[in-house]
This record gives C-alpha cells, structure tokens and sequence, in this order.
C-alpha cells in the first residue's frame, strides 16, 4: 500500500475547532446545513468551470447530493459529484481553518476577465466544514477532483491536532467525481442517521437550494398475493362438493431502499414572478408559514443596486389568534435565506420593523454572509438598506389592497391589522407619509363605513384648513357630543376617534396633507368667524355671570369663558389647550386604576 502521510494543522486547529463546536454555532443541527452548503458550491463550481472546460464534465454523473445514513452504526454519508478536491486542495481548505476554497474561488473569478456567470456560492466563511465535529467523533473525506486522476482520503478526529491523507487504492472506493463526506456519530448524536431527521433538517435548511438532495429511504408498496386456503377449513362446511377451488389473496407490505428526492430545486422566489401563479405563492405561504387560510395578498420583487434580495411578503387573512400581540408581537414572520439557504426567522424586528409583524415573508440575500447572526444584522448597512426596501414594499402591498374594487378587502384588512398601522403611526416618525393614507376612520358623516385621510380632505370645505376629530369612546358618545354642534351646523365633517389608539396615532401624524389634526374638543377651537363687535357685546353682557360660575366652581374648573361654538346646548367642558383631552383623561384614569 502506499504510505500514509503525516501532515500538521497550519493553525492551533484543534483549540478553533473546539471554539467553532461550541460557540460559534448554537445549534448542532446546522452541521447538516453547512455540508449541503458545501456540496451546493462544489457543484456550482464544477458547473461554472464547465462553462469553459467541458472536459471537466466529461464524467456524465449528474449534479445532485445523496444522503445516506446507517442508524445502527450511528453513520451519515453525504455524497456530492461536485468539484472535488485534489491532494493539494484537501491541505489547503481542510487543513487550514478559515483559509475558504471558495473565498478563494471567487477571488479568482473576479480577476478573470472573462468571469461574468452569476455565482450563487455559499461559502466564503472557511469554518462550515469543522461544523461536522458538531456531531462527529471521526470525518472521513473521499474526494475525486477531475483534475487529478487520484482520489484522496483526508480523516480527522474531534479535537485532534493532525489528520491524515492518503492516497485512495481500493477500485471498488473510486468516485467518478466529486466527495463523499462520512461522518460517524458521537455516542450522543446517532439520532441524527435516520433518513426521516434527515429529511427534516434538509426541509428545514436546505429546502432551496438548487441541486437535488436525495435521501436514502425505505420504501414499500403492497402487493395482492394468492394463499391457498387451508383445505381443512374449506372443507369443514361445504356444501357444493363440485365447486371450484378457492383462491384467497392477501395484502402484503413489499419493502425495498431507493433514493427520495428531498427539497425543490427551484425556490419560488428565484422565479420570474410573471410565471408564478396565484395558487403556487398561495400554496408556497401555507406550505412555509403553516397557515390554511389563503393570504389576503402578496407581493412579489427582486431588488438590484447597492443591496441584491429578492422576497415575496405576504398579508395574512386573519390575525394571529389569540392573546392580542401588538405590544409583544411574535416576530418569527420573516424568514431570511443566504444565497438559498436557510438562516433564520428569529430577527426580532432588526430586519422588519415590529408593528409590521404580522406581514409574513422570506428574504433572500446574496450579499450576507452564512453565519449571519443577530448581531451582524444590528450593524449592517446592508440590512438597513434591506429594510428600508422591504417595509417600503409592504406599504405598497398594503396600499394595493386598500385600491382594489373590492371594499371588503380593505375593511377585512383593517379589522385585522389596523391597530398595527396606527401602532407604526407611534413607532416610525420616518413612515409617516406611507402610513397615513392606510388608515381609516369613522366620521360625522359616514358612521358605518370608515373613510380615509384623502376622503377627508376631498370633502373638506373650501375655507376649511384643518381636519377636525374627537375622541370618544363609541360611535354613539361622538355623535352625542355638544363639541360637535356648531361644527355640524357649518357642515364641516369631524372623525370620530373611537378606538383608545387613535388620538395617540393622530398626535403623532400631527397633520396629514399639510392640513393640521384638531381636536374639537379643545378650548381655543378657532371655526374662523371671529367677530370682535359681537364678542364685545357678548363680554359685557356676560362677564359677570362668568365670574359668578368660576367662584362657585373653584378650582373644579380652570376658567369659565364666553364661546360661540354652540348653537344650542347652554355650555360645554372643554379641555385646556395643552391639556389631555377628556378621552385621554379617561384612558390614563383607567390605566392607573
Ligand atoms: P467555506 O465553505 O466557507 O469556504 P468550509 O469550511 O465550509 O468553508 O469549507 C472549506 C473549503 O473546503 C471550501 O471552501 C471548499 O474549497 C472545500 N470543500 C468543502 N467541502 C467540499 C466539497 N464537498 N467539495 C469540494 N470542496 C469542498
Ligand atoms: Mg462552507
């Protein structure tokens, strides 16, 4: 046999890899992740060198991963007829922690001149590979390149400071092309060589990723088949001796091991959006956010410039049932994806901002590194930009409802979600000019159906320059309230704010259209009808009166004042201009009780 050689680690391996098993990954289970990865790119390597050299390719194997596993030895092999590596290459990118092939790759690429396909690489990292000691005592790598005619076998233990490579001699072990990685267990990880968690974790992770995975999986089908019957039993009451002989048939369970395609090759938002269907991204949201109602509506785009992404964002139909969550919103609706692969859905509101957490969607980002984690996220330039375009999007998906034929859409929507928008009104100066337009209210003169902003001011009276609300706590106490007489008589139509949320949502907008939100309920309510001759009468006549109120009131009342806001109701509280209005007093009594 030839001789095996000894080759030392470049770095203090053995302490990295430590680290890498324990704190840079929390999850074990992305060991599975991390090699798909690699397979992934070794097959979108040999692909893109193919362009160029065919002869690379000449071995016609088909680009796929298979997965097989042997429960009983705690074994998992995964098999790849991608790149490969040559003896020179397993030094280098095995051999060298953080040292990445494909870094290196795609380094290359670029000063080739005439590099121009698209890669789609995962890598650039150089640690995915150790993540297999995650649940591996032993690693064995058998790799082909087909640029060598040797095949290769590097092996390295958990926590050791060498490896070996050896040249591979048995006929019956060549590969045609490409690696085969086999990892055996730790005693604690051997639940992992079962083809079902395999196909679990491979749904979960890798459910995208553009080369078929296959798993090794048992399989049955049944089968009749003809018994005799037992001649003792037929006989016991027969009655027709002439008759023919009974056959019975039975059903039987005929088992056998095939290879099961795993994951979808093309992820729906790689797609043209002009070529997916209503019921495919209807089907892809159920599938993905296990909800059974079909979305109310989505959104499908790519982005291109300073930040590449593409995202399809969905409405939901309904809202999370349950406990209302506005304050504390399940924020696991935005699955992010690097270069197809899955990262997670746990970003609390650093890739989308929280009161839109009840839109649900999936991101894809080439220009994110794989281990993104939520602190990169916080600090990233990238993702900011990311979710800038993506909330910009959900704007407009939500707008495109508010504009369909249909009414009820919208009304549905709101009934739903409004309370969210009204709680962005609170959360995000920044969106104001977006947000307005979304929300709807009741008013003096559409008390069944909320309008909106821009019906509002379509209506407004040609001398009209603010928009007029009041507070109240139901339809019917805003319609009853002595603020609104005057206001009524002129015509001019007032919103009525009947949910606690709305007067806080309307102070922070502030104005909409340049037109400045006022609370008719306050003191110094100007309708624009001053008139100095009659307010002189008016002060004479009843100044004193006013004077006598405010005595025997006291300090009940803040001052009594003469007012031309109503027409017929003898007087009116009012709250003081800085004040919080009557509402609010009431929402901060209930509060503090
Ligand atoms: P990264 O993927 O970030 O480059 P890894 O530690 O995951 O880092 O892998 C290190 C390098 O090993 C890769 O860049 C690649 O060159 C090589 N490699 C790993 N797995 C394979 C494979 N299945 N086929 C070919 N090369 C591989
Ligand atoms: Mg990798």
């Amino acid at each position: 046999p030839p001789p095996l050689e000894k080759y030392e680690y470049q770095a203090e391996v053995s302490r990295l890899m430590d680290l890498i098993v324990n704190s840079l990954y929390s999850n074990k289970e992305v060991f599975l992740r991390e090699l798909i990865s690699n397979a992934s790119d070794a097959l979108d390597k040999l692909r893109y060198l193919g362009v160029t050299e065919p002869e690379l390719l000449k071995d016609a194997v088909d680009l796929d991963i298979r997965i097989q596993t042997d429960k009983d030895n705690g074994i998992i092999t995964i098999t790849d007829s991608g790149i490969g590596m040559t003896q020179q290459d397993l030094v280098d990118c095995l051999g060298t922690i953080a040292q990445s092939g494909t870094a290196k790759f795609l380094k290359a690429m670029k000063d080739s001149k005439d590099a121009g396909g698209d890669s789609n690489l995962i890598g650039q990292f150089g640690v995915g590979f150790y993540s297999a000691f995650l649940v591996s005592d032993r690693v064995v790598v058998e790799t082909k390149s087909p640029k060598s005619d040797k095949q290769y076998v590097w092996e390295g233990e958990a926590n050791a400071s060498s490896y070996t490579i050896r040249e591979e001699t048995n006929p019956e072990k060549l590969l045609p092309r490409g690696t085969r990685l086999t990892l055996y267990l730790k005693h604690d990880d051997k639940g992992f060589a079962h083809p079902e968690r395999i196909q679990k974790l491979v749904k979960n992770y890798s459910q995208f990723v553009s080369f078929p995975i296959y798993t090794w999986q048992e399989k049955g089908y049944t089968k009749e088949v003809e018994v005799d019957e037992d001649p003792a039993e037929t006989n016991k009451d027969k009655q027709d001796e002439t008759a023919e002989k009974k056959k019975k048939t039975k059903t039987v369970v005929e088992r056998y091991w095939d290879w099961e395609l795993t994951n979808e090759t093309q992820p729906i938002w790689l797609r043209n959006p002009k070529e997916v269907t209503t019921e495919e991204y209807n089907e892809f949201y159920k599938k993905t956010f296990n909800e059974y109602l079909d979305p109310l509506a989505s959104s499908h785009f790519t982005t291109e410039g300073e930040v590449e992404f593409r995202s399809i964002l969905y409405v939901p139909a309904v809202a999370p049932m349950g406990k209302d969550d506005l304050i504390n919103p399940k924020t696991k609706n935005i699955r992010l994806y690097v270069k197809r692969v899955f990262i997670s859905d746990d970003f609390d509101g650093e890739l989308f901002p929280r009161y839109l957490s009840f839109v649900k969607g999936v991101v894809d980002s080439n220009d994110l590194p794989l281990n993104v984690s939520r602190e990169i996220l916080q600090e990233s330039r990238i993702v900011r930009i990311m979710r800038k375009r993506l909330v910009r999007k959900a704007f407009d998906m939500i707008l495109g409802i508010s504009m369909s034929e249909n009414r009820a859409d919208y009304e549905k929507f709101w009934e739903n979600f409004g309370k969210y928008l009204k709680m962005g009104c609170i959360d995000d100066r920044e969106n104001h000019k977006p947000l307005a337009p979304l929300l709807r209210f009741f008013s003096s003169q559409s008390e069944d159906e909320m309008i909106s902003l821009d019906e509002y001011v379509e209506n407004m009276k040609p001398e009209q320059k603010d928009i007029y609300f009041i507070a109240a706590d139901s339809v019917a106490s805003a319609r009853n309230t002595p603020f609104l007489e005057k206001l009524l008589e002129k015509d001019l139509e007032v919103l009525y704010l009947v949910d606690p949320i709305d007067e806080i949502a309307v102070q922070n907008l502030k104005s909409y259209k340049e037109k400045n939100f006022v609370d008719i309920s306050k003191e110094d309510l100007d309708l624009g009808e001053k008139n100095e001759e009659k307010e002189k009468v008016m002060k004479e006549e009843f100044g004193q009166t006013c004077d006598w109120i405010k005595k025997r009131l006291g300090d009940k009342v803040a001052s009594v004042q003469i007012s031309n806001r109503l027409s017929s109701s003898p007087c009116v509280l009012v709250s003081a201009k800085f004040g919080w209005s009557a509402n609010m007093e009431r929402l901060m009594k209930a509060q503090t009780v």
